[in-house]
């Protein structure tokens, strides 16, 4: 039987509340983990290296995409993120769910390399509540402000690639719909090959 767990691509703009969406599925189930990325951008107020993300410098993030060490990687308004191929294969191998919080670019290269994986996309209800949203969170200066919001259109209208569009307009029922997605994806005929051939193959040791 295949034990990996299952490859859990999550995306949405900056704004979308990913991040709270996220932390309540992670509380939903134990067996759901999240991938910690690499940047190149500064820590935020609060942020804990290593919990958040790593952040790395420029030169140690082109030398990890010169060794071929991400799985994905992608750069968004100015700085560099990417995602541990080591890191990923070994929870997977250890049957955990993997969540991987990225943006579209980094989707994209997944949908080329890893097939069976699931891409759910967070949409906000309209772009007044995620600029209201940005704006309110306060993490962003003008610039970077202006230029998530440009490239928030931009991820929405990729959005219609995802295998699965989820509305946040409340953060629980919005984790509670991933996680139902999550659950019925495990149960797709594809997944289930494996086991319908061990059953089938018990079955020929039986007498009849
Ligand atoms: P933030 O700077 O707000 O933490 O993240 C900016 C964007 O980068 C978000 O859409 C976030 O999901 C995305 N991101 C975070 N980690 C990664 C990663 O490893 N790879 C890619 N492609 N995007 C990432």
């Amino acid at each position: 039987m295949n034990n990996n767990g299952l490859l859990i691509v999550l995306s949405g703009p900056s704004g979308s509340g990913k991040d709270t969406v996220l932390e309540k599925l992670l509380k939903l189930d134990d067996n759901i983990v999240k991938s910690i990325s690499a940047t190149t951008r500064p820590s935020r107020d609060g942020e804990v290296d290593g919990k958040d993300y790593f952040f790395v410098s420029e030169e140690a993030f082109c030398d990890a995409i010169s060794n071929k060490t991400l799985l994905e990687h992608a750069k968004y308004c100015g700085n560099y993120y990417g995602t541990s191929k080591k890191v990923v294969e070994k929870l997977l191998n250890s049957g955990q769910d993997v969540v991987l919080k990225i943006e579209t670019e980094g989707a994209r290269q997944i949908k080329e390399k890893c097939e069976d994986s699931l891409r759910i996309f967070i949409l906000p209800t309209s772009m007044e509540v995620l600029a209201d949203r940005l704006f309110k969170r306060g993490t962003e200066d003008k610039k970077s402000l202006e230029s998530r919001l440009t490239r928030a259109v931009d991820e929405i209208a990729y959005s219609l690639d995802y295998d699965y569009i989820v509305i946040n307009d409340d953060a629980d029922k919005c984790a509670r719909n991933i996680y139902s997605i999550i659950n019925a994806e495990k149960f797709r005929v594809c997944r289930m090959k494996n086991i319908v051939n061990e059953v089938l193959n018990n079955a020929k040791t039986i007498d009849r």
